[in-house]
C-alpha cells in the first residue's frame, strides 16, 4: 500500500514525503481509512509501529475540513478541534512534534501543549488565541476546564494515547470530567496495548460502535530488537556489566532504566565519574531540566541516559541502540514499553535485561507476558559465578527464533573475576 490510495490531503502528502515516509506501516495502513470515515477506533499497536502518525494524519485531516467552516452550532467558536489526552508530558511533547512534522505545510496550524510541572503563563496564552490542535496531561488540562480557560465545546475528535497508562496513573475521574466537557457528536480514538478490564469499561463507555484494531500485540517477536538476559551474582557484578556493555564499539546511544529516582541519579554520577556523556532523567527533575536531557539525547551530546519508566515514555530517538534495565520495572508491561526505545524507525537494537537471582520472579512474569523466553546470554571473564535459576515454563519460542549471541552454558567451574573493571566510584549505593 502506499499513502496516495488512502486519499490525504496533498499538504499531508507533502508533510509525509519530506519526512522520507515511503509507505504507511501496518497500523498506518489499518487504522486511517477508517479513522478518515469518521468511525471511533480501539487500537492495539506497540510501540515505534508509527502509531502517532496513525491518529494525528486523520486529525490534520478534520483541521483541514474545518479550515473556514462555522464552530459546530450551539457552540462558541473557541477551542480546539483535536483533543489528544497522553498519560505523561515526554509523550505529549512527541505528540506534539509529530503534529507540527506532519501538519508543517497546514497553513496557520495552532498547535498547544498543556501539561504539568511547566508554569502556566504560556498555556494560557496559548489557550487564549484560536486553536487547531491541543495535546493534553490530564491533570494539568482539568486546572485549565476548571478556571475556565480551556474550553472544548468545538471539539471533532478526541484520541487517548496509552489509555492503559493513563488509567494506571489513575486519571480515570480526570478522563471522564475532559469526556464531559467535549461535544457527544465528536470521533473518539482510544489507543490502548490492551482492552481487558478497566480499558476496556472505560472504551465501552466513550466510544460509539468502535471498530477494533489490532496490529502488533505485546506478545509478538520483536523482529527488530535483540534480546539478551545477563544473571549478574550481586549488584557489583551487574555493575561490572554494565560497565562492559556501555564500551563495545556497536553502542551508538544507550538508555539505561533503573527502578528509582534515586537509583537514576546514582548511577548518573557514577557513569559519569567514569567518562560518559551521560545524564539522568525521571519524574522529580523540574520539566526544563528533562526537556534539556531530551535535547541533549536527540542531538547526541549525550551517549548515555540513565531514565525510571515514566520519564522514559515517548521518548523516540531512533539513535538509541541499547536498552539496559539495570533496575526491573515494577510491571512486566513496562518491559515491553522499555525496549520499544530501541530498534525504531527500521534500526535494530539490543535490549539488554541484568537480573540479580532475587529478579527472578519478575523475569519469570515478563516471560509469561510476552509468551517468550529471553535468551541467557553471558561475558566472557564476567561469567556468573552461581548457577542461574531455573526458568519457569513459558511458552517456547518461535520456531526459527535464534538465541542472542553469547547464549549457551556457562563454562564450568569459571569464577567471576572482574579484572581490571571500575566500580562504584560515585560512593556507595542509596538504601532503598
Ligand atoms: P510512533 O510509533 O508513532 O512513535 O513512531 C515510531 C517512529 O516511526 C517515529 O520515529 C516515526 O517518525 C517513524 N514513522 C512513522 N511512520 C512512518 C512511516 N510510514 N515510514 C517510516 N517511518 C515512520
Amino acid at each position: 500500500m502506499t499513502f496516495e490510495t488512502l486519499n490525504l490531503h496533498e499538504a499531508l502528502t507533502r508533510a509525509l514525503q519530506a519526512a522520507g515516509y515511503t509507505e504507511p506501516t501496518e497500523v498506518q495502513a489499518t487504522a486511517i481509512p477508517p479513522a478518515l470515515a469518521g468511525a471511533d477506533l480501539m487500537v492495539s499497536s506497540r510501540t515505534g509501529s508509527g502509531k502517532t502518525a496513525s491518529f494525528m494524519l486523520p486529525a490534520l485531516t478534520k483541521v483541514l475540513a474545518a479550515r473556514g467552516k462555522p464552530a459546530t452550532p450551539g457552540t462558541k467558536a473557541r477551542g480546539p478541534r483535536v483533543l489528544v489526552l497522553t498519560p505523561t508530558r515526554e509523550l505529549a511533547m512527541q505528540v506534539a512534534k509529530a503534529a507540527s512534522d506532519y501538519g508543517r505545510f497546514v497553513p496557520g496550524l495552532r498547535v498547544a501543549t498543556v501539561v504539568g510541572g511547566v508554569p502556566y503563563g504560556a498555556q494560557l496564552a496559548a489557550l487564549r488565541g484560536p486553536l487547531d490542535i491541543l495535546i493534553a496531561t490530564p491533570g494539568r488540562l482539568i486546572d485549565h476546564l476548571g478556571s475556565g480557560k480551556a474550553v472544548l465545546g468545538s471539539l471533532d475528535m478526541l484520541v487517548l494515547d496509552e489509555a492503559d497508562r493513563m488509567l494506571d496513573m489513575g486519571f480515570i475521574d480526570d478522563i471522564r470530567l475532559i469526556v464531559e466537557a467535549t461535544p457527544k457528536a465528536r470521533q473518539t480514538m482510544m489507543y490502548s496495548a490492551t482492552f481487558a478490564g478497566h480499558v476496556g469499561r472505560l472504551a465501552q463507555e466513550l466510544l460509539r460502535e468502535p471498530q477494533r484494531i489490532e496490529v502488533s500485540s505485546q506478545t509478538e517477536a520483536h523482529g527488530d530488537i535483540e534480546q539478551r538476559l545477563h544473571w549478574a551474582d550481586d549488584f557489583e557484578h551487574k555493575n561490572a556489566l554494565l560497565d562492559h556493555i556501555l564500551t563495545e564499539r556497536s553502542v551508538d546511544q544507550a538508555l539505561v532504566f533503573t527502578s528509582t529516582q534515586r537509583d537514576a541519579d546514582w548511577l548518573a554520577d557514577r557513569l559519569h565519574e567514569m567518562g560518559h556523556s551521560v545524564a539522568s532523567l525521571h519524574g522529580g527533575m523540574p520539566q526544563g531540566r528533562r526537556n534539556r536531557v531530551l535535547q541533549g539525547l536527540r542531538s547526541k551530546h549525550l551517549k548515555v541516559l540513565v531514565a525510571t519508566d515514566v520519564a522514559a515514555r515517548g521518548i523516540d530517538v531512533p539513535t538509541i541502540s541499547h536498552v539496559i534495565n539495570f533496575g526491573l520495572p515494577m510491571k512486566e508491561e513496562d518491559y515491553v514499553h522499555r525496549i520499544g526505545r530501541t530498534g525504531r524507525a527500521g534500526r535494530t537494537g539490543l535490549a539488554v535485561t541484568l537480573a540479580e537471582r532475587r529478579d527472578s520472579g519478575m523475569i519469570h512474569r515478563i516471560q509469561r507476558y510476552t509468551t517468550q523466553r529471553i535468551p541467557m546470554a553471558t561475558i566472557v571473564g564476567l561469567e556468573p559465578k552461581r548457577a542461574e535459576p531455573r526458568p519457569a515454563p513459558v511458552t517456547p519460542l518461535p520456531r526459527g527464533a535464534k538465541p542472542g549471541k553469547g547464549f549457551g552454558p556457562r563454562p564450568a567451574g569459571k569464577p567471576f573475576r572482574p579484572a581490571g573493571k571500575t566500580f562504584a566510584k560515585a560512593g556507595p549505593r542509596p538504601a532503598r
